[in-house]
């Protein structure tokens, strides 16, 4: 047996763009974290989806995936999140690896989009010390840097080189930052957590961020969330108000979404359930690209 998985990356064709899905690793969360159920419902909504699940400790936890997305425009190349570099466990961080193995290297990616500051999207950018994409520019939300640049000990520190270099944009509007891309205010998980709707030919992709975490209890019941960190309840209802918009947005339109925590490669459609409320996520089948 060879007990290795195959690379983590997934690749689709929108229009005249490639996308390259990219697997950082996975965190593990039990119940705890939910807020607008209890530990029975969602335990139960966890086995009868088959959801990815792990013992830890005797405790059923959820695997939540991360992803990262490049997108290859033919003229440039450009990078959505950059994964948690090495700094979040063995479980994680293996975003650069699977860049690699996807054909790509780190020196190709010319502009890194960030849909907001925390370490598990912003770590990849220096490891070890080093700019990680040193032909990069970085664009964050300014509301986002303004927020956590006093919390988060290290956002400097990351985004500090690419400063040094001017290679980093802390951006307000939400103009398109180049051909086919433009940001998408999706305010909630954090302030200035920010979507990026990419388009080719007619054909759309909005790669949303953090929208959900678990796609298997939200789309039961958008009136769920998963908190991370301090309870914020203005925040959390923000949160809320964000998905449940941008899940009925994507379901009238029927645009294919990609979510850093949905199941990898987190692409796939999202559809309203006809004979039980709520929706349901439907992934992307495998496909050559041609
Ligand atoms: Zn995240």
């Amino acid at each position: 047996m060879i007990k290795q998985q195959v690379p983590g990356y997934f690749r689709i064709q929108l229009g005249d763009y490639e996308i390259t899905a990219l697997y950082d690793g996975f965190t593990a969360g039990t119940t705890d974290s939910y807020y607008g159920s209890d530990a029975e419902s969602i335990t139960n909504i966890w086995k009868t989806n088959y959801t990815n699940t792990t013992m830890i400790d005797g405790r059923l936890n959820i695997k939540v995936d991360s992803n990262t997305y490049l997108i290859n425009t033919g003229q440039d190349v450009t990078l959505i999140d950059t994964g948690s570099g090495n700094v979040l466990g063995p479980n994680m961080g293996s975003m650069l690896t699977n860049l690699k193995a996807s054909g790509y290297e780190p020196e190709d990616v010319d502009q890194i989009l960030l849909t907001h500051a925390h370490p598990d999207h912003i770590n990849g950018l220096v490891i070890d010390n080093q700019m990680t994409f040193p032909n990069a520019t970085v664009y964050l939300k300014k509301t986002d840097y303004d927020f956590w640049v006093n919390i988060i000990p290290n956002l400097k520190d990351l985004l500090a080189p690419y400063m040094a270099k001017n290679q980093c944009i802390l951006f307000d509007s939400n103009d398109a930052i180049s051909a086919g891309i433009t940001p998408v205010a999706l305010p909630g998980h954090t302030m200035g957590h920010t979507g990026y709707q990419v388009e080719s030919q007619g054909q759309k992709l909005f790669v949303w961020g953090d929208v959900l975490h678990d796609p298997d209890v939200q789309l039961t019941d958008l009136d769920i969330e998963i908190v991370l960190g301090k309870f914020d309840e203005k925040r959390v209802n923000t949160e809320i108000s964000t998905a449940k918009r941008a899940v009925e947005q994507v379901v009238d339109d029927q645009e294919l979404i990609a979510g850093a925590h949905l199941p990898f490669p987190g692409i796939g459609h999202i559809v309203k359930n006809q004979n039980t409320p709520g929706y349901r996520f439907i992934p992307v089948h495998y496909n050559p690209c041609n």
